[in-house]
């Protein structure tokens, strides 16, 4: 079983003709509402694949709410762990996408800032038989750091999204940045580029067993100890990579819990989150079992 303690948000879209800068109004498009939040995300990737997950985290006591958890439970994910929080929305991302296709996004955490070191304590049960711990960036650090108290098997942490001076917990075995959190969790003033640099940005941390470094269409870099390897993407047509670092921390969790080693398990993961920049959105796009197994055979 896969535990994933972290975020839901419902994700509103719109179109802009240009960003507005500030004091300005903009026109956009109808909005479009999808499940989103990197927790609920790498939940369904995990279970979309094949994986037993359950989830830990907060909503709010409004519509937004169910959203989110139907959503959830239609993928299989377990959501008797995902308190509702009176009195306060459920976290939700404003999205603008311009016709160059770049976004500006305000995340508004909602419950996802509510969740607490006791709410996994409540879930000791759950974190103590997962064989898969999944730690994000997007809720206290105090339920990130009793979460990986509490874990029974190992522990997966994706520092997302960049927080200067976040703190890694102990207990950590495995942390899964993108070249921009690396740079912040290094300390760096400029992200890693060269596989040299993100190998050697990647030996400066402490805490962890292993580096597992995401490189978009560069592929992936494992770090460990002094060693390192490249795995090169996947050559597919990428048309939206959006959510790919969470298809890549859900698959890699799957594989994980199902014993296989690291750099199998890196391979499995690239070629999911491969197959998830095929398709448009976050959810929708994650790659099923199948795909991704017909990716890696090639
Ligand atoms: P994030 O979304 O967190 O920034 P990345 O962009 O590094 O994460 O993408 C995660 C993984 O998704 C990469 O390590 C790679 O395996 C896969 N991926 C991303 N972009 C592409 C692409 N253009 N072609 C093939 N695989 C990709």
């Amino acid at each position: 079983m896969i535990a994933v303690v972290g975020s839901l948000n419902l994700d509103l879209v719109t179109s802009v003709p240009h960003h507005p800068v500030p004091g300005e109004t903009v026109l956009g498009g109808d909005i479009a509402q999808h499940p989103g939040g990197k927790g609920a995300n790498q939940a369904v990737a995990a279970a979309r694949l094949g994986g037993e997950v359950a989830f830990v985290g907060r909503v709010g006591d409004d519509d937004a709410a169910e959203v989110m958890l139907r959503a959830a439970r239609d993928q299989g994910v377990d959501v008797g762990h995902v308190r509702r929080t009176p009195a306060t929305p459920t976290g939700r991302a404003l999205i603008a996408v311009s016709p160059q296709g770049e976004n500006t996004i305000i995340v508004s955490p909602g419950a996802n800032a509510r969740l607490t070191a006791a709410d996994c304590a409540a879930a000791a049960d759950t974190l103590g038989r997962a064989r898969v711990t999944v730690l994000q960036q997007e809720v206290p650090d105090e339920a990130n750091h009793e979460a990986a108290r509490l874990s029974g098997g190992t522990v997966l942490y994706n520092p997302a999204p960049a927080v200067p001076g976040a703190e890694i917990p102990s207990g950590v075995d495995l942390l899964v940045p993108n070249r921009t959190e690396l740079g912040a969790l290094a300390g760096l003033a400029t992200e890693p580029v060269t596989l040299d640099e993100v190998a050697s940005a990647a030996r400066r941390l402490r805490g962890a067993a292993a580096v597992v470094v995401t490189l978009g269409g560069d592929g992936v870099l494992l770090c460990e100890g002094s060693a390192h390897l490249h795995i090169p993407a996947f050559p597919v047509t990428a048309l939206d990579t959006t959510a790919a670092g969470d298809s890549f921390c859900g698959a890699l969790a799957v594989a994980l819990a199902e014993g296989r080693p690291l750099e199998d398990a890196a391979r499995f993961a690239a070629a999911a989150a491969a197959v998830s920049t095929t398709r448009p959105g976050a959810q929708p796009s994650l790659a099923r079992r199948e795909e991704a197994e017909a990716l890696l055979a090639g």
